[in-house]
C-alpha cells in the first residue's frame, strides 16, 4: 500500500470515519511484512483510541490478526475445545484450577496464557516455580498434550496472530493499550488461534484490575464477547469483583501452593467459588451439563475424588514439570495493623506492586523473577482487626524502612466505621442480539 493511501486511512479514522474489511487487511498484512511502518501504525492506533470502532471494525482486525499467523488444527480429535480468559488480577490463580478440572469433566483445554502485566501476576511465571515445567510448547506439542492429557498451559508461539505480538509491542510505548477495540482484537486474535468450540471470559473490574469502572469493564465484556460469537465461537463473560487479591497468597510458589489446595478440594472460598462460577457457564457452553447448577455438582465432584488433582500432575509432568521438587519460599515474616477498625477497602494494585518490589515481578520485559517471594492476605475488606493484628504474611527478607513495609500498610485503609463484604461475581454478560 503507497505511503499516501496509509496516511489517508489514518485521516479517515482520526475524523470519525469507519474502516472497510479491505483496508484492515491491507493495514494488517502491511505491518506485519514491513511495508507500513511503526509510525503510521502508532498513528492509527491513536486515532483508534480516540474513535473507537464499531463491531464490523473489531471484528474484522481480530480475523486479520489472527490470518497473520497458524491455528491449531485439531483434524480428527472430536473433544470439545474450551478455554477461559482472565483480563488479569492480583492473586489471579484460577487458570491453574480449572484447566485441570475442566480437563476431569471430559473436556479439552489448549490455555494458552500469559506473563504478567503491569501490577497483575501471570500464570506462566506461577507454573514456572515448579521444577522443570515448561511453558515454551510449540504447536505440534501443544496439540499433542491436549490430545493426550485434555490439558495444557503454555506461552503463545512466534506463529500464532504474530500481528498481536507486533502490534501488542508497539502499543506499550505509545500509549494506546487501553482501546476497548484494540483490547479486544488482541486477545481475541491469539484466544481463537486455538481453534475453540466455547470461550468463558473473566473480566476483572476494581482497584487490582486493568479496567478500574465497573462501566468500562462492560464494555470491554460487551466488545469481547460480540467479537467471539460473531466469529463462530460460543463466547461468555463474567465480571468479576478485584477490589482485593483473589484467594490469600499473592505471588508465584506460594499461589501454586494455594491452587493445588483448591485442586485438593480444600483452598479459600473466594477462588473456589470464582473457579466453579466460571467452569459452570463453560460446562453449559460446551454443551456438556444443561444447567449451571449441575456443572457446579460435576466441578465440585471432580475438585472432591482427586480426578482434577491427577489431571494437574498428569500435566505438570506432560511439560516436563516435577512436584516433588519442593518449591522454595522464603522464610515468613508478619505486618501488623497500626490502628484498629474495619477494613472498608484495599489498594489491589499497590499489592500487585509490592511483589514487584520483591522481585517476584517484572519492572521491563525480560527481567528475571523470582518465585520465592510473595504475600499472604490475612485479612479481607468488611473484617475487623485489632491494632497490631497482622494483616499480612511477607515472604521477603526485611530491610530497615523497607519501602514494602509501607506501601502494604498503605494499601488497607482501616476506618472507624463498619463495612460490608465485597461481592465476587458481579454480572453476566452475553452476546448482544
Ligand atoms: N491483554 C492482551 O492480551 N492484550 C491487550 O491489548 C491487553 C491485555
Amino acid at each position: 500500500m503507497a505511503q499516501g493511501d496509509i496516511a489517508g486511512l489514518i485521516q479517515k479514522k482520526r475524523d470519525g470515519g469507519c474502516l472497510e474489511p479491505d483496508e484492515i487487511r491491507s493495514l494488517i498484512d502491511g505491518y506485519v511484512g514491513g511495508t507500513v511502518p511503526d509510525y503510521q501504525m502508532a498513528a492509527l492506533c491513536m486515532a483508534i483510541f480516540f474513535q473507537g470502532m464499531n463491531v464490523s471494525e473489531t471484528t474484522r482486525l481480530t480475523e486479520q490478526m489472527l490470518a497473520s499467523g497458524t491455528t491449531l488444527s485439531w483434524s480428527d480429535f472430536e473433544t470439545v475445545k474450551v478455554d477461559k480468559h482472565s483480563t488479569g488480577g492480583v492473586g489471579d490463580k484460577v487458570s491453574i484450577v480449572l484447566a485441570p478440572l475442566l480437563a476431569a469433566c471430559g473436556l479439552a483445554v489448549p490455555m494458552v496464557s500469559g506473563r504478567g502485566l503491569g501490577a497483575t501476576g501471570g500464570t506462566l511465571d506461577k507454573l514456572e516455580s515448579i521444577d522443570g515445567f515448561r511453558t515454551d510448547l510449540s504447536v505440534p506439542e501443544i496439540i499433542a498434550t491436549t490430545e493426550r492429557v485434555g490439558c495444557v498451559i503454555t506461552g503463545t508461539t512466534p506463529d500464532l496472530a504474530p500481528a498481536d505480538r507486533k502490534l501488542y509491542a508497539l502499543r506499550d510505548v505509545t500509549a494506546t493499550v487501553e482501546s476497548i477495540g484494540l483490547i479486544t482484537a488482541s486477545i481475541m486474535s491469539k484466544k481463537l488461534a486455538e481453534s475453540l468450540d466455547a470461550l468463558i471470559l473473566d473480566v476483572k473490574t476494581g482497584s487490582g484490575a486493568f479496567m478500574k469502572s465497573k462501566d468500562r469493564a462492560r464494555q470491554l465484556a460487551q466488545s469481547l464477547v460480540d467479537t467471539g460469537n460473531r466469529m463462530g465461537v460460543k463466547t461468555k463473560a463474567l465480571l468479576t469483583d478485584m477490589n482485593q487479591p483473589l484467594g490469600r497468597m499473592v505471588g508465584n510458589a506460594v499461589e501454586v501452593a494455594e491452587s493445588i489446595d483448591v485442586l485438593s478440594g480444600r483452598g479459600p472460598k473466594d477462588v473456589v467459588d470464582i473457579v466453579l462460577a466460571l467452569g459452570a457457564e463453560l460446562l453449559v457452553l460446551a454443551g456438556r451439563q444443561p444447567d449451571t447448577r449441575r456443572s457446579e455438582a460435576m466441578l465440585k465432584d471432580k475438585l472432591g475424588d482427586g480426578a482434577a488433582m491427577e489431571k494437574f500432575q498428569e500435566m505438570v509432568a506432560a511439560q516436563g514439570g516435577n512436584l516433588e521438587v519442593a518449591r522454595r519460599v522464603t522464610p515468613p515474616r508478619e505486618l501488623a495493623a497500626e490502628t484498629a477498625g474495619w477494613v472498608t477497602s484495599i489498594d489491589t494494585e499497590a499489592i500487585g506492586r509490592s511483589i514487584i518490589l520483591m522481585g517476584g515481578g517484572r519492572r521491563k520485559m525480560g527481567d528475571p523473577i523470582d518465585h520465592s517471594v510473595g504475600l499472604e492476605m490475612l485479612v479481607r475488606v468488611g473484617d475487623r482487626v485489632d491494632a497490631r493484628q497482622p494483616l499480612f504474611r511477607l515472604f521477603t527478607r526485611g530491610r530497615e524502612d523497607d519501602p514494602i513495609e509501607s506501601l502494604l500498610r498503605s494499601a488497607v485503609h482501616v476506618s472507624v466505621s463498619a463495612s460490608e463484604p465485597l461481592p465476587l461475581v458481579l454480572e453476566t454478560v452475553e452476546a448482544e442480539p
